[in-house]
């Protein structure tokens, strides 16, 4: 039996998404672009996605969606449209610490083109002090970006009332909300932001698939050039599968969202609330609620996380150090690091994350079998024998 526990990463997609993609990867496979029958055929697949995906996120007008090929993208397209937009005004960012990649890198490119880019630390808990934020803002601060919940931790940030700043001071508000769509009740009208990313395959859709909410009047330059496609904020022929799949996934996480996130809530708990009692030695790292109902992040003193992953890989358990990109490369996550976490003295941290296919017999037997694996880990560490071993 193999249990994937790693749905921050990505998650399957669903039997119902396929089937809503299929007619447009076969016969209706129209350019969308084109004004004969199959192109209107498109056209009308693609404008209904995009009627779904906006009312998916509260926002009144569909034409505030902008298709993209992933959140990264969406993530890029809204700093470096929104700061080049901008750069008359000023050229100063404020970001957070914890940030996915697909905002840090993009933030160090601007940099390298002359921006100037506060990131702001969090506290223990992955929060961010709202007098820290206030006291960064400078007169030329034209872009503030703070994601919505954080792929690590699952922290989630009250970003309404730094987009209220923000609208105050004249200042452009984005939220990297690829965690928290699907996931939390998402509106954009009430959180108040101007530029939102969300993507398609943490969703139970496909991969390669994003979408930008871009609030109307909000200035923003395109970075790719060609077609008048998105209109002419994202050119390229529109991925018109992948955008009615997108939709499908929006649709239906929307749907079991009240049930789901009571489900999924419960078995992290009794998850979480196992480890931390029976194995000595661990913490969980971020806010215990504020948090993303399916995520917990977990440290092993004195294990490595590298050896806990692969000891539970063998297993047949998938689950995550930190975020996915940063685990291949085993580099010590910058957002725990942000929080004050340190390898020497904290261990390993796990990311345990839950999703639609995780059932209680999962749960049950990662608990079986987790205390041992770790006993193994550590005494290996310590430079004894494996204890199974020592017996044999
Ligand atoms: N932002 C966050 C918070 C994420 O967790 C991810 C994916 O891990 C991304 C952005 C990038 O999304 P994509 O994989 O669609 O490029």
């Amino acid at each position: 039996m193999r249990i994937y526990l790693d749905h921050n990463a990505t998650t399957p997609m669903r039997p119902e998404v396929l089937e809503a993609m299929l007619p447009y990867l076969q016969g209706r496979f129209g350019n969308a672009n084109s004004i004969h029958g199959w192109g209107r055929e498109a056209k009308q697949a693609l404008e209904q996605a995009r009627e779904v995906v906006a009312s998916a996120l509260g926002a009144k007008d569909k034409d505030s969606i902008v298709f993209v090929s992933s959140g990264t993208e969406a993530d890029n397209l809204a700093l470096k449209g929104a700061a080049w937009a901008a750069r008359d005004r000023g050229r100063h960012l404020v970001t957070s610490a914890v940030e996915h990649h697909a905002v840090i890198n993009t933030c160090k490119s601007l940099e390298e083109q002359g921006f100037d880019v506060t990131p702001l630390p969090v506290d223990e808990e992955g929060l961010i002090d709202s007098e820290t934020l206030r006291r960064s803002l400078r007169t030329d601060t034209t872009v503030i970006s703070l994601m919505h919940a954080n792929n690590e931790t699952g922290v989630v940030s009250p970003i309404a009332e730094a987009a209220e700043l923000a609208r105050e001071r004249g200042i452009v508000f984005h939220t990297d909300a690829v965690q928290t769509f699907g996931r939390v009740p998402i509106d954009v009208e009430s959180l108040g932001v101007d530029l939102l990313s969300i993507s398609g395959h943490k969703i139970y859709g496909p991969k390669g698939i994003g979408a930008l909410y871009v609030r109307p009047g909000t200035r923003m330059v395109p970075h790719l050039h060609g077609g008048q496609q998105e209109r002419g904020r994202r050119p390229g022929t529109e991925n018109v599968a992948a955008a009615v799949g997108l939709a499908r996934a929006a649709e239906l996480c929307l749907a079991s969202m009240p049930a789901e996130t009571e489900r999924l809530r419960t078995l992290r708990d009794r998850l979480e609330g196992a480890i931390l009692s029976r194995i000595e030695g661990t913490r969980r790292n971020g806010h215990r609620e504020q948090r993303l109902p399916n995520t917990s992040n977990i440290s092993f003193r004195g294990a490595d996380e590298e050896s806990l992953i692969l000891a539970l890989d063998l297993e047949g358990i998938a689950v995550a150090a930190g975020a996915a990109c940063t685990s291949g490369s085993l580099e010590p996550s910058h957002v725990l690091q942000a929080m004050g976490w340190k390898p020497e003295s904290h261990g390993g941290a796990l990311r345990f994350s839950l999703g639609s296919g995780t059932t209680q017999g999962d749960i049950e037997r990662l608990i079986d079998l987790l205390p041992a694996v770790v006993e193994r880990i550590r005494a290996a560490a310590a430079g004894h024998p494996e204890p199974a071993l020592a017996l044999a």
